[in-house]
């Protein structure tokens, strides 16, 4: 879609959305308005990639979707209360079970690394919950992503933005 086009339907559909507030409307379409702003690809890509991770991080921090209570999460914590014995239960799902092992990329302070599968991504425990997410859920990624781009950042797990970002790029 040409960036025109980009705004006029997004300015449309966001002036119809009944589910916001106007003051979100104003908000989402200036952020629009940001993104088509720069035209070098590569920034505009970066940008888009922060926005998708920072939607992400608010919804799992704000509505605490993995529930974690001194690094053990809902999922692990009801296993635990099942007795299911599988590993030791900490860090959710950075850690996996076949290895008993941490991810490389988990630091103290959490995940070192941005990768929008892994923020993306919600376990059986949760979906039977009813709990998951699409890139539907996000407002302004159908405006700059073809479906073979979001199929990429869906399913490529453990690596960083500077990765994802030269796919989604090649899959334009
Ligand atoms: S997605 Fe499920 S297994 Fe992974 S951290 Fe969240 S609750 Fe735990
Ligand atoms: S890359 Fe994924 S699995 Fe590894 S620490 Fe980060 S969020 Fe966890």
């Amino acid at each position: 879609m040409r960036d025109v086009t980009i705004l006029k339907k997004a300015t449309f559909d966001i002036n119809n959305d009944k589910t916001i507030t106007s003051s979100e409307k104003k908000k989402r379409i200036k952020k629009i308005e940001e993104v088509i702003a720069e035209k070098n690809l590569k920034k505009r890509y970066s940008k888009l990639y922060d926005m998708i991770c920072d939607y992400l991080d608010k919804e799992f921090q704000d509505k605490n979707i993995c529930g974690f209570k001194d690094n053990l999460c809902s999922r692990r914590r009801d296993m635990i209360e099942r007795g299911i014995i599988k590993d030791t239960y900490i860090n959710g799902c950075c850690h996996g079970y076949k290895e008993n092992a941490d991810c490389e990329h988990l630091g103290e302070k959490g995940c070192t690394i941005k990768n929008i599968a892994c923020k993306m991504f919600v376990c059986p425990y949760l979906r039977k919950k009813g709990i998951h997410y699409s890139f539907k859920n996000i407002y302004f990624v159908k405006y700059f992503f073809n479906t073979r781009q979001k199929f990429y950042m869906k399913h490529t797990f453990f690596v960083d933005k500077s990765v994802v970002l030269e796919g989604i790029l090649e899959r334009m």
